[in-house]
């Protein structure tokens, strides 16, 4: 298939490394010219190094006055905007909710919502001008169901589809599809650290927490970063110009959270 995005203009936030260096690496196979942040210069020189044509900037993504110098660096080096993969997020703290530290719960959302809505509102007025404009934000399984010891990741990844839903509907009439991807179980180091840390707290060793995971899951596969980039191309293509608002599901039918 054609997905048609060969002058693509995309912005990938934590594009370094984990599933946006791999939307990244898809896109730019596609023919697409990508601008990547991330809060780590290191893993931004490597994703470099392995892609040549990719812009970089240093970003965090819950800094705003730092997000307004990614939009200037990209917007110089792509010279226009058609998508905005919002896909910096952090796992947050594991407890029960008393356990909290209130600071890593503010710390939890300033990077995985408040992100979201710091680069979306500067990327609204260049993506207007697109014939092909998308913003495609990465929520989880957790922004469906609950997530026992994880609340502050799991009321952020809803809170990024209630984000994703209404800016469908305001942005439609400029032209911009606004979609969420909610990966279930995603193979990589992400993946290990998080298992690691809930067997810690339940008791339980890494091994038995992989099968737990898989366990809840009609296809007990991990979902691979390749996987998660191919529904991303055919959201940021014209292919899906009458698709928006929608929550994509891609985690083999995960029925609980563990
Ligand atoms: P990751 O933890 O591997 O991190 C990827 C990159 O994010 C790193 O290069 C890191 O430096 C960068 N980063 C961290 N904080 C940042 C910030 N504040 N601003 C800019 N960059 C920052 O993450 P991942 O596994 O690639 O996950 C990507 C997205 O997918 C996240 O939103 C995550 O919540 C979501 N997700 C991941 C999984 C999974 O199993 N890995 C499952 C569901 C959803």
């Amino acid at each position: 298939m054609d997905l048609k995005i060969g002058e693509l203009r995309a912005i990938v936030t934590a594009g370094a490394s984990g599933i946006g260096l791999a939307i990244a690496k898809a896109l730019v196979e596609e023919g697409a010219r990508v601008h990547l942040c991330d809060i780590d210069p290191d893993a931004l020189a490597t994703a470099r190094a392995a892609l040549p044509t990719v812009s970089t900037s240093v970003c965090d993504v819950s800094d705003r006055a730092a997000v307004t110098s990614l939009f200037d660096d990209a917007l110089t080096s792509l010279g226009g905007l058609d998508c905005l993969v919002n896909n910096a997020g952090v796992a947050g703290p594991t407890g029960r909710v008393d356990a909290i530290d209130p600071e890593a719960w503010d710390q939890t959302l300033a990077v995985n919502i408040t992100g979201q809505f710091n680069c979306a509102r500067l990327a609204v007025s260049h993506l207007a001008k697109s014939p092909n404009a998308s913003i495609i934000n990465l929520s989880s399984a957790a922004g469906r169901l609950g997530f026992g010891l994880r609340s502050p990741y799991a009321a952020s990844k809803w809170a990024v589809v209630g984000f994703t839903k209404s800016l469908s509907i305001e942005l439609a009439e400029l032209g911009i599809r606004v979609n969420a991807i909610l990966p279930g179980a995603v193979e990589g180091d992400r993946q290990n650290r998080v298992l690691a840390a809930k067997a810690v707290e339940r008791h339980l060793t890494l091994d038995v927490m992989k099968r737990e995971a898989l366990e809840r899951a009609s296809i007990k596969e991990f979902i691979t970063p390749q996987q998660l980039s191919d529904a991303i191309l055919f959201l940021a293509s014209p292919r899906s110009r009458t698709t928006s608002g929608q929550a994509i599901s891609i985690c083999g039918d995960l029925q609980s959270l563990t």
